[in-house]
């Protein structure tokens, strides 16, 4: 594609990047096919080709309207749609880059504002977002439907006993992200983790952060989210930096939040004092998947025989799938340790989570999460499984359907 970028962006480092991004699109469409907001809307503009058009226009110069960033504001960043395009465009950083710029010069309203504001600074604080839940969940009667679907179970007595925190002291070891809504919503889910990893003979560290930036970056709060990860990469320093903290890996149970860490050295890139540091903290991160299945045969000797199991239907996030590029070790363990895997339909396709998708753009997120659950249970399975928080609440809003996270289910079997 041509490109002939305007002097405001083309010889900065932005400008440079999307112009390159730019050039290696080909403009076939064949990216269409596989995204869902152009499936549900049928609007080229709605469609990865169509908001390529749209982030060039900006970039070189033409003007910009709240039309383009609705048509912006619509796309999921589930990444579908760079899995399917043969040219490799990276289409995400365009998207940081074009939706940067649209957002300075196309005021939000005051209500779009305030319900980013608060998704901004109340999601990644655990502990407000814990009372929250907490309250939530004893209002619930009373709360409307919508909002009263988004909240989790009560958390049983017996996972807040166990709240993640080593319980052996092993030579090896691995560092998990402890403050986050995933600990808010779902503390049994990093419980998990502590208690398979123990079996394996690895401990896990959990030094103070905070969260990890996706969720800023996400509604588009760049820097804040910038200044999210340098806080966390602060936290995680000094284990890595010592090589007798034999750290191994940061091990991420949110595929949201593993994408964001694995992209932290790309992020960073230009911050002299991050750079490296960051780099280092992208090249050991490793999705909860990635490091059972470097662990497989000592797992499947700690498991019970295999009896006859429930079947089970995994969801797995795009940000696992498309984000990270991981497909099939998941469906490979659960098999593994005697589950029987329900088929799913178009299970390329985005759930609707998103980030904070379901509370930005409601009508759609709910849209896309109910053709979702209608190919996960088209079979009737006992369990829904998946590999990050966001897809799990929000898929559970929808569902009498148990969901979980995949690796209780892991946990459960070693358990027995
Ligand atoms: S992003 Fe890729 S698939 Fe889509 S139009 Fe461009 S080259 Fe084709
Ligand atoms: S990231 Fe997802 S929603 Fe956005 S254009 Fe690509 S496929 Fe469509």
């Amino acid at each position: 594609m041509q490109t002939d970028l305007a002097d405001f962006i083309k010889d900065t480092d932005d400008g440079r990047e999307a112009d390159a991004i730019l050039r290696t699109c080909v403009h076939c469409g064949f990216c269409n096919a596989t995204c869902p907001t152009y499936q549900l809307l049928g609007d080229e503009l709605d469609g990865p080709r169509g908001r390529i058009y749209l982030i060039k226009q900006v970039l070189e110069g033409q003007p910009v309207s709240r039309r383009t960033q609705v048509h912006l504001d619509r796309c999921l960043t589930c990444r579908s749609c760079e899995t399917t395009c043969p040219s490799g465009v990276k289409y995400h950083r365009l998207l940081d880059i074009g939706r940067a710029v649209v957002d300075q010069r196309v005021p939000r309203s005051p209500a779009d504002k305030a319900t980013r504001f608060v998704l901004g600074e109340g999601i990644p604080r655990q502990e407000m977002l814990q009372s929250a839940v907490a309250i939530g969940q004893w209002l619930r009667p009373f709360l409307p439907a919508a909002l009263a679907a988004k909240l989790p179970a009560a958390i049983p007595a017996a996972d807040r006993t166990r709240p993640g925190k080593p319980l052996t002291v092993h030579a090896r070891r691995m560092i998990a992200i402890s403050s986050c809504g995933q600990q808010a919503l779902t503390p049994n889910t990093n419980a998990a983790l502590s208690r398979i990893l123990d079996r394996l003979g690895i401990e896990v560290l959990t030094p103070a952060t905070g969260c990890c930036g996706a969720l800023r970056y996400h509604l588009g709060a760049q820097e804040q989210a910038l200044d999210d990860m340098r806080r966390t990469i602060d936290a995680w320093w000094p284990y890595i930096d010592d090589a007798s903290a034999g750290v191994e890996a940061i091990v991420m149970t949110a595929s949201g939040c593993g994408l964001q860490v694995r992209e932290y050295g790309e992020l960073l890139k230009h911050d002299p004092a991050y750079a490296a540091k960051a780099a280092r903290v992208s090249a050991l991160a490793r999705d909860v998947s990635e490091v059972l299945a470097g662990e497989q045969k000592e797992l499947l000797a700690l498991l019970p025989q295999a009896g006859a199991r429930q079947p089970v239907a995994f969801h797995s996030p795009c940000t696992l799938q498309h984000g990270q590029q991981i497909r099939g070790l998941i469906e490979a363990l659960l098999v593994a340790a005697g589950y029987e895997l329900s088929p799913v339909a178009d299970a390329h396709l985005c759930c609707g989570s998103a980030g904070t998708y379901s509370f930005t753009q409601p009508k759609l997120s709910k849209q896309l999460r109910d053709k979702k659950l209608a190919t996960l249970e088209a079979t009737s399975p006992a369990l829904i499984v998946t590999a990050n928080i966001g897809c799990q609440t929000h898929l559970q809003s929808g569902t009498a359907t148990p969901v979980r996270h995949w690796i209780e289910l892991i946990d459960e079997r070693l358990a027995e």
